[in-house]
């Protein structure tokens, strides 16, 4: 990223002095993570999880012997990109679809995120990879020709959608929905709820009925990579509301940064599986915790 310093550039000129010393202490580390702080407020890390990080990280570093290979700012870099990589997850993590069918997989988030259209990576990807049969639902009545957008989807990744029956509320279509999975013997069945513009709580409550009664096996928060300060709102709202599972990080292929990641990993708890890569339905691809981590730092 031409835009951003990077963090080690940053750091060189902080840590041309500290060459030859012993250990780090912990002025020496305070300057340094004063860096730390920039960049990852930079890369769109929300405040509060910009503070509980550093101050992790300069728990950890101060005291630590300077390693003869590499420069203090190295390996101070090398503590904070650790520290990221183990905050974000360590491993790649993929669904976990093990259960009796239909394991019934929820998709939510705010409207724009990318929601419907990860729904339709997701199927694909469970389609041609897992080699289940999927069957996909899209219960937001609200948005004039949501359902519509999901089954055109359908029709481009060969997923089959539920057919649309006007007048439903969303449990209506839910409870159809699962029906119809039983029924007809697919593996797996996705349910793209509503979004709205903010949280509000018709929608919460929308979606909370629907989580009861579909008993999800996952509940995925669909995230644009590009939420900012607001990310720790959006992820506190849902998972206080419904039980979930995993995040997706959306508008990866920008130039996002990927900050959020960072920041629904702090709140939720809860792994990011994929990242969305692209408006087209094969930009879909799995959370790589180290690859992220380098990105947020630049
Ligand atoms: P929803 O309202 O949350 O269901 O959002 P949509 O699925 O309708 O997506 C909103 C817009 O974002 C559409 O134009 C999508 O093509 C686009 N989009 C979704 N995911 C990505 C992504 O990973 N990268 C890019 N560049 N665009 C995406």
């Amino acid at each position: 990223m031409v835009m951003f310093e990077s963090l080690s550039d940053r750091l060189g000129g902080v840590f041309d002095r500290l060459r030859g010393r012993g250990a780090l202490n912990e002025a020496d580390v305070r300057a340094a993570l004063r860096e730390v702080r920039i960049a990852l407020l930079e890369a769109d890390v929300a405040l509060p999880v910009v503070r509980q990080f550093v101050d992790g990280v300069t728990e950890k570093a101060v005291g630590q012997s300077v390693l003869k290979s590499i420069t203090p700012g190295q390996q101070v870099v090398k503590i904070v990109n650790d520290a990221l990589t183990e905050m974000l997850g360590s491993d790649a993590a993929d669904l976990d679809l093990d259960v009796t069918p239909p394991a019934v997989v929820m998709m939510v988030g705010l409207q724009g995120s990318g929601k419907t259209t990860t729904t339709a990576k997701i199927a694909k990807r469970l389609t041609e990879k897992g080699r289940k049969k999927v069957l996909m639902a899209s219960l937001d009545v609200n948005r004039p020709a949501a359902q519509e957008q999901l089954a055109t989807l359908g029709t481009q990744v060969s997923v089959a959608t539920l057919p649309i029956v006007a007048g439903q509320t969303p449990v209506d279509i839910a409870r159809r929905a699962l029906q119809a999975a039983k029924l007809q013997g697919f593996d797996v069945l996705m349910l793209d709820t509503a979004g709205r513009l903010h949280v509000d709580q018709a929608l919460m409550e929308e979606m909370r009925a629907v989580a009861e009664i579909s008993t999800p096996h996952e509940i995925l928060l669909v995230v644009d990579a590009l939420t900012g300060q607001d990310a720790v709102n959006v992820a506190t709202n849902f998972s206080q509301q419904v039980a979930l599972t995993g995040v997706v990080l959306t508008r990866m292929d920008g130039d996002a940064r990927g900050g959020a990641a960072l920041s629904m990993r702090a709140v939720t708890g809860k792994p990011i599986k994929f990242v969305g890569t692209g408006e087209k339905l094969d930009g879909l691809e799995l959370f790589q915790p180290s690859r992220v981590a380098g990105r947020i730092l630049g």
